[in-house]
């Protein structure tokens, strides 16, 4: 299963509506609108997810 950035939804990679990969990662997102906002800001919906990296808090 992988999680969308943008919703936090569970979803199977297979039934994924778009694909993104950033920095060697992938990221699979359940609907179109999800990889558009994700592309249009990658960075912002990846700080929620960099659980090893804490300084990025604004
Ligand atoms: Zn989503």
């Amino acid at each position: 299963m992988a999680l969308c950035p943008v919703c936090k939804v569970e979803l199977e990679e297979k039934k994924a509506r778009g694909v993104s990969t950033v920095r060697e990662t992938t990221h699979y997102f359940d609907s179109k609108t999800c990889k558009k906002k994700f592309d249009e800001q990658p960075e912002k919906f990846m700080k929620d997810d960099g659980k090893g990296s804490m300084k990025t808090i604004e």
